[in-house]
């Protein structure tokens, strides 16, 4: 699998999420190297809280697969995943997580916390994170000064 290929798949839905005016965050869900399922950020335009990259991600792949398990599933993400998307992985049964650039604030796959590796939690998930990363964080650092010096108060 390239991993290299399916993360630069994320980001572009990273952009569009940026074009919207949403925080800069892409998914796909990839199974036996094709792509099942695809989300960006938009949680300001939907005014849905869930509206993740991943959450949206997830759904669109379950969709398509007429089953909300996704097995031997991958999902690529530009950023650690909150714990709320976690949550969202685990409940999906997805085998293995690939993300880009860490978030200190909410990542939950090592940063913040690390469930992924909570043996209390009976779950099993892969994880691998910074591939393309100084790609995802430059998307997402030139996304907050763009926002801080056009003045608009940004609605997370
Ligand atoms: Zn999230």
């Amino acid at each position: 699998m390239n991993k290299e290929y399916f993360m630069r798949v994320a980001l572009d839905l990273a952009f569009k999420a940026q074009e919207l005016g949403e925080v800069p965050v892409g998914a796909v869900v990839v199974r036996d190297d094709e792509i099942i399922g695809r989300g960006y950020n938009h949680s300001i335009i939907a005014m849905d809280p869930t509206a993740h990259a991943e959450v949206v991600a997830l759904r669109d792949a379950a969709q398509n697969l007429g089953n909300y398990r996704l097995l031997d599933c991958t999902l690529f993400v530009t950023l650690e995943p909150c714990v709320m998307c976690i949550g969202a992985l685990f409940h999906a049964r997805i085998k293995r997580l690939v993300y880009a650039a860490a978030d200190p604030k909410t990542g939950v796959c090592g940063s913040l916390l690390n469930l992924p590796a909570e043996t209390r939690l009976n779950h099993h998930l892969e994880v691998i994170g910074g591939v393309l990363a100084t790609e995802a964080g430059s998307l997402l650092r030139q996304f907050f000064i763009s926002k801080r010096n056009s003045g608009k108060a940004l609605l997370l």
